[in-house]
């Protein structure tokens, strides 16, 4: 499991790791980081919005 944020691990993602961060909006940016919901769970973030939590 090493480098598994760069390379060709990411095109066996789903959506190769690509989507809409759901802090900050942007689309089409890489989630693969982890940040936290309104109930404490678990959500996939861009790099800039690691380890934030989603409000509202
Ligand atoms: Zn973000």
């Amino acid at each position: 499991m090493s480098k598994n944020k760069r390379g060709k691990a990411l095109w066996r993602m789903p959506s190769r790791a690509r989507g809409t961060c759901p802090i900050c909006s942007s689309t089409r940016i890489k989630l693969l980081y982890t940040g936290k919901d309104a109930n404490g769970g678990k959500l996939d973030v861009c790099k800039k919005c690691a380890g934030k939590t989603v409000s509202a």
